[in-house]
């Protein structure tokens, strides 16, 4: 089945409002195996929308729309897939009846134009809306398919599990085409590094493979379509497994796996605690490290040891150091990461020093140099990096790097 979704509304057009509704439309029909081939985004406007509806049902057997369900004069849409599909619109007493008791409620008059809202497509399944006045509705004829939903994603949402989702599963049935979607996570690679060591298995179709380049991350997805899910599953183990040969620990997780939820694991798997000294990346690392519930069992705290004499007083790093070397070093990123791992009694300790940009950088220290300082029960290493990229980039690798260097310590690769 091949689906598309118009969703109507100028507000979008005007990049007022995201399109969530699309991604949230989409992501829903794909992990029913069904095939959505095209987004349409439409203003409130007749003419537009009809004919977006109709090039829709000329192409696409599943028509999904969103928005302009709403009683104001500009709410259309509902009136024109009756037109397209060449249906009548009747008056629906349940759904009248609804509005009419959301007023009472609310303790106020019904306003003449959520009477409107009452009118449905002649034959259509009607869609109830607990949490809003606009009914949707599913309108079956000649072959093609419409679901009419609410705009506002908090009414459309909920319409389309309760409503929406069994009326799909028992139409695409169970032993319909499948689709299973896994995402491998890689950090330290890029997009045509990557491309290089994998670029015959991003060939093969099924699972078909696409790499999204993320501001520090590469994500590989799979796509895998089978009738049986376990199918679909075994041909995503088996690409897994493959490039995973090829990558090795360059892959740090999957799916729903963050590199912070990884690290996180590890330690508390292996009873450790962490604390950190930051400087170019200002309490970000220590932000990212509590993010998850549970921190508290791995991470002790931190020092953002931004100036100098933060560096000096809270952290011993020496003076003449400072002076010499200057504070993006490594001697610095060394120092700075024993000061916290003594004054905490961590058994780890990263430190963090480079320059973020956009202004900073000289000739010797360019923006996006980065000295990364790891102290652990066994001593204290550092390693430089060269990032590009603005300062949100930058910083953000440097989070990222300094956790996938835990990562790989604990993993000892
Ligand atoms: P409507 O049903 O057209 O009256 O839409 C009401 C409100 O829902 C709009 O003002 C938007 O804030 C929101 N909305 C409509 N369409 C979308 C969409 N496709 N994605 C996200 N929000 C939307
Ligand atoms: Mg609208």
């Amino acid at each position: 089945m091949k689906a598309e979704i118009v969703a109507t509304g100028t507000e979008l057009l005007l990049g007022q409002t995201l399109n969530t509704s699309a991604h949230y439309i989409t992501g829903k029909l794909s992990s029913l195996g069904i095939e959505v081939d095209y987004h349409v985004t439409v203003g409130d406007n007749p003419e537009r929308i009809e004919d977006a509806l109709r090039t829709a049902l000329q192409r696409s057997d599943l028509l999904v729309t969103t928005g302009g369900l709403g009683p104001t004069v500009d709410d259309l849409t509902k009136a024109l897939v009756a037109k397209v599909f060449g249906l009548e619109m009747v008056l629906d007493q349940t759904s009248l009846e609804h509005i009419k008791a959301f007023f009472a409620k609310r303790r106020g008059p019904m306003p003449a134009g959520n009477e409107k809202q009452a009118y449905v497509p002649k034959r259509a399944a009607i869609l109830p809306n607990p949490i809003g006045t606009a009914p949707g509705a599913i309108i079956e004829k000649d072959g093609k398919m419409a679901i009419i939903l609410p705009g506002p994603p908090f009414e459309m949402q909920p319409m389309f599990e309760n409503y929406v989702w069994p009326v799909l599963q028992e139409k695409v049935g169970s032993d319909a085409e499948r689709m299973n979607v896994r995402v491998l996570k890689i950090f330290g690679m890029g997009e045509s590094a990557i491309e290089e060591v994998l670029g015959d298995l991003m060939q093969k179709p099924n699972p078909s493979m696409a790499l999204l380049a993320k501001r520090s991350e590469m994500h590989i997805r799979l796509v895998a379509r089978s009738s049986a899910e376990t199918q679909a599953l075994k041909l995503l183990d088996k690409a897994e497994e493959d490039i995973r040969a090829r990558l090795g620990h360059k892959v740090f997780g999957k799916d729903r796996e963050t590199m912070v939820g990884i690290v996180g694991d590890a330690l508390r798997q292996r009873d450790l605690t962490i604390a950190t000294a930051e400087s170019c990346t200002g309490g970000l690392l220590g932000g990212m490290l509590t993010q998850e519930p549970g921190s508290s069992a791995f991470y002790l705290g931190g020092v953002i040891s931004y100036a100098n004499s933060v560096k000096e007083n809270l952290l011993g790093v020496e003076a003449k150091t400072l002076a010499s070397l200057g504070a993006v070093s490594a001697e610095v990123a060394q120092a700075m990461a024993q000061g916290v791992q003594t004054r905490t009694g961590a058994k780890l300790a990263l430190a963090t020093t480079g320059i973020a940009g956009p202004d900073g950088g000289t000739q010797e220290k360019p923006v996006g140099l980065v000295y990364i300082g790891l102290a652990t029960p066994e001593g204290v290493q550092t390693q430089k990096f060269q990032f590009y990229g603005e300062r949100k980039s930058v910083r953000q690798l440097t989070v990222k790097a300094a956790l996938d260097w835990v990562r790989r310590y604990l993993l000892k690769v």
